[in-house]
């Protein structure tokens, strides 16, 4: 198998030729343009210092600033965090937002840390990143196991050393410390919507979809309650620690609120009395990705599905929250399977639009409604959306994945030729 950064790189290479984008072009978008790694030392609770492998890719700024968030997990490596900021840089160009693309990750796992040890990580990745970024170089926003929280100690450590406000730094800060409303729903928000359009191109009534979501972390339980509340039936929801499943359907809520309750959710899914007649199925992980279900949601990590069981798979649609959940070559497989797959680049992208629009608030001082942050995100989809999926419909043999990804090239191509020949001139190209 190879690493997720190769994969990335080949999808690249694969829709560039695709959409005949130049060779000089896709070369340059093969790389990224600097990543900071370091070794964070960290003072423990019990008076030891633990150091922590910490990096921020900024892979390319051809658009405007780098965006992307930081993630914290046992499993974050360098070459993860560029195939993560290679997609950021698809995404942010795809619904046309003025970003480039990037991505930060600590290799942690903050499940073991308290809450002091996990504050002293965070500012000290800001204390080590604070040159690197900025409000108009590289904006961070969370990702998997980061939180608002962890947003907010971030801003302050960077205004501490710069000695100055500046809230733009970072976004899906805590609303009372420059964060935007609607931030913490965007990401479910937005792969919602997307799932709506295709319902409604498909004609299909929601209580029609049953459902299955993998990962129930902020992305996954946003677009499960948003799903559920449009009567979809959610008869399946996995997270870290195992699965369940009911074929008459789980209310979204009620998971929500035992999984908070036992921070478990197979534990315990019911509460007392009713747990004797409990109806759902405790199941593997696996087994969740393998159900037969109208829609698939994939809202944890990469490669969820790969050519290993991507032939289990029944899903007849396959909203991507998390970001590359399938491998390039299952994705062929699917595709060939006539499996309707919304990509991570637009699915997700709800996320970073709306870090946008915090961005926005920031720099101009002015908050905006909910109800304003709700229907500019629906109508920045609903563009996108229909963008990608005219452009798939006029080329034959193209997924909408290839039509996201012919879009963004073209605009990441041209204007990586309006730089002009400022790289000629510093002799980087002959
Ligand atoms: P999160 O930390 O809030 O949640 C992650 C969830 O995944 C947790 O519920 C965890 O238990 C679960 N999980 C981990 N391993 C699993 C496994 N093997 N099987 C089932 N579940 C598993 O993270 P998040 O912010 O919801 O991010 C989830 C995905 O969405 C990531 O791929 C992330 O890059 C992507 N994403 C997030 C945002 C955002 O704004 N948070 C934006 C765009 C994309």
């Amino acid at each position: 198998m190879p690493s997720v950064l190769v994969d990335a790189r080949r999808r690249l290479k694969a829709y560039g030729k695709l959409s005949g984008i130049s060779d000089r072009v896709i070369e340059s978008l093969s790389r990224p343009k600097a990543t900071l790694c370091v070794s964070i030392p960290v003072l423990m609770d019990d008076g030891s210092t633990k150091y922590f492998d910490a990096y921020r890719c900024q892979f390319s700024s051809h658009l405007g600033p780098c965006k992307g968030g930081i993630r914290y997990h046992p499993n974050v490596t360098q070459d993860e965090v560029q195939a993560l900021a290679l997609w950021m840089t698809i995404k942010c160009a795809v619904v046309d937002l003025p970003y480039g693309g990037g991505k930060g990750g600590v290799n942690v796992d903050p499940k073991t840390l308290s809450r002091m040890e996990l504050e002293r990580l965070s500012r000290a990745y800001m204390r080590a990143m604070a040159d690197f970024v900025g409000p108009d170089k590289d904006i961070p926003a969370p990702d998997v196991y980061t939180n608002a929280r962890i947003m907010g100690w971030m801003r302050d450590e960077f205004e501490v050393i710069k000695r100055e406000k500046q809230p733009a730094v970072i976004t899906g800060k805590p609303v009372n410390m420059g964060g935007s409303l609607g931030r913490e729903e965007a990401t479910g928000r937005g792969a919602f919507l997307v799932t709506e359009f295709l319902r409604s191109k498909e004609g299909l009534a929601p209580e029609d979809i049953r459902v299955a979501v993998q990962g129930f972390g902020n992305a996954g339980y946003n677009v499960a309650k948003l799903l559920f509340d449009a009567g979809y039936k959610i008869i399946a929801i996995s997270d870290s620690k195992g699965a369940i499943c009911d074929e008459a359907g789980l209310d979204v809520d009620k998971v929500k609120r035992s999984k908070d309750k036992h921070r478990s959710f197979d534990s315990d899914y019911c509460e007392s009395s009713v747990c004797e007649s409990k109806t759902y199925k405790v199941i593997s992980q696996e087994d969740l990705l393998a159900l037969d279900v109208e829609l698939l949601v994939p809202a944890a990590l990469e490669n969820a599905i790969t050519k290993k069981n991507v032939n289990k798979i029944k899903a007849r649609w396959i909203t991507e929250v998390a970001n590359g959940p399938i491998s390039s070559d299952a994705d062929e497989i699917l595709y060939s399977k006539g499996t309707v797959v919304i990509p991570d680049v637009l699915a997700n992208s709800g996320g970073v639009i709306v870090s946008y629009f915090e961005w926005v608030q920031n720099k101009s001082g002015y908050p905006w409604t909910l109800e304003e942050v709700r229907s500019r995100l629906q109508d920045k989809l609903k563009s996108s959306f229909d963008e990608m999926w005219q452009c798939q419909h006029q080329s034959e043999n193209t997924s909408l994945r290839s039509a996201a990804y012919e879009i963004a090239l073209k605009k990441l191509e041209q204007v990586i030729k309006m730089h002009g020949t400022k790289e000629y001139y510093s002799n980087s190209e002959k």
